[in-house]
């Protein structure tokens, strides 16, 4: 019986991942190839999922994913919440800490799938406004795990987390190094990340 018990826990986790996707607004198509559903299962799914009067306000979207990288080094806002969005992903385990990662090899799975949606509920309740949707935070979370175009990089000055063209020949440094002279020296720790600083770990 182990085998159907198996079965049956994984199932349940794949149901429970597509929920998760469901409700912070991931297209089908993302949900499919995160959790292995069929497009006629994750469509039953919505559809029970919005007859629940609490989810009407739900947006279903539809149509291409993101697929541009620039997006999260356009602006100083876009690259803090980027960079704090993947040290989440680090810290939770989504995005392995390595930098021998073979391009290609990291696969979704349901186990990262749990990680990514939990990264970014975190990163949705320290940012009042995010300005990454779900469907970026997949498309990051993918393309730092390809690691052919960004990478999660460190401020040479200081030390926070930045996102870094994978390519570019000059040391990165963050927003608050690069804006004041006068810290040559390297100002506090984790400076250029949110106003709010890194989550704490549990004591
Ligand atoms: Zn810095």
């Amino acid at each position: 019986m182990r085998v159907s018990d198996d079965r049956y826990s994984r199932d349940r986790q794949r149901l429970d991942v597509a929920l998760h996707f469901i409700r912070l607004e991931a297209r089908t198509h993302t949900i499919r190839a995160w959790t292995g559903l069929s497009d006629d299962r994750i469509r039953k799914l919505y559809r029970s999922y919005l007859c629940d009067p609490r989810h009407a306000r739900l947006t279903r979207h539809r149509g291409k994913s993101p697929q541009q990288t620039g997006f999260f080094l356009r602006t100083a806002r876009a690259r803090q919440e980027a960079a704090l969005l993947a040290s989440l992903y680090q810290l939770l385990g989504a995005l392995p800490d390595t930098r021998s990662a073979t391009p290609g090899a990291a696969l979704p799975s349901l186990t990262r799938a749990e990680l990514l949606y939990q990264s970014y509920e975190i990163y949705q309740g320290l940012i009042p406004s995010p300005l990454i949707s779900f469907e970026h935070a997949v498309f990051l979370l993918n393309t730092l795990l390809r690691a052919d175009e960004l990478v999660l990089g460190a401020c040479r000055d200081c030390g926070a987390a930045l996102i870094v063209d994978r390519w570019s020949l000059r040391s990165p440094r963050c927003a608050l190094c690069l804006a004041d002279p006068a810290l040559e020296n390297g100002p506090p720790a984790m400076a250029g990340l949110a106003p709010e600083g890194e989550p704490r770990a549990a004591p």
